[in-house]
């Protein structure tokens, strides 16, 4: 895409954030923009790069450790990792990524606190929640969060920043999964008082506005950015 065009569809994200923000009674700055740059060449991040973004979200990881190389040269970027990971893939996003939104296992948390570096951050990590308790999807279910979210939070690599949804579209009181999922993160928070729990890592391009109005922390935007995928 364009490189114009990339700059003004992030503007036009940005000034929907601020909005939402606005109507909700809440602090812009509260909420952090993910470009979600799956299927893009590192050229289209560049683009987003030189207007302030620096948080990019990768859901497959040899395309995502490509781009990691072609930008190597950019300082201060946030790689976040988005997408399903196999445990035998662990490794490289445990060495090269800030963030991992879709831990929803045991064994995967405790291979990635193994395989953090030593003198690198803890791992960022959110838990997956399959807030609709779809067949489809992944993701840990309600009912097995505060078990696994105990588990994750003893490992000694790993910051528990919070939990992540993909909710099902919904066409009337579009954001009632979103407040489950805050809901839950708020159960979590006085379960765990010692963990980092400050992360809601919800919201896409099509339910951006009811995911901020339930208390979203992190939207994850590709599509409205970067344009439809094939
Ligand atoms: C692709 C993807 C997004 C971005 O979705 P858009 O509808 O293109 O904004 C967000 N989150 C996850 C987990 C994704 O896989």
């Amino acid at each position: 895409m364009r490189k114009e065009q990339i700059i003004e569809n992030l503007n036009h994200v940005r000034e929907r954030i601020v909005t939402s923000c606005h109507a909700n009674q809440r602090d812009v700055a509260s909420v952090t923009l993910l470009a979600v740059s799956k299927t893009r060449p590192a050229g289209d991040l560049r683009a987003a790069y030189e207007a302030g973004q620096r948080d990019f979200g990768e859901n497959y990881l040899q395309e995502a450790l490509q781009k990691q190389d072609q930008m190597q040269d950019l300082p201060g970027i946030r790689w976040h990792f988005i997408g399903a990971l196999q445990s035998n893939k662990s490794r490289a996003v445990a060495e090269r990524f800030d963030w991992l939104h879709t831990v929803d296992r045991l064994k995967l948390a405790r291979r990635l606190s193994e395989q953090r570096p030593a003198g690198m951050a803890p791992l960022n990590v959110c838990l997956q929640v399959n807030i609709d308790g779809e067949a489809t999807k992944s993701g840990v279910l309600a009912a097995e969060l505060p078990e696994l979210a105990r588990q994750v939070a003893a490992l000694p690599n790993l910051a528990l920043r919070g939990l992540m949804a993909i909710p099902a579209p919904r066409t009337e009181d579009r954001a009632e999964p979103h407040r489950r999922l805050t809901q839950l993160l708020e159960a979590l928070r006085s379960q765990l008082p010692e963990a980092p729990l400050d992360t809601l890592s919800m919201g896409m391009s099509g339910d951006l506005e009811a995911a901020i109005e339930a208390g979203s922390t992190v939207v994850r935007v590709g599509t409205d950015i970067f344009g439809a995928r094939d």
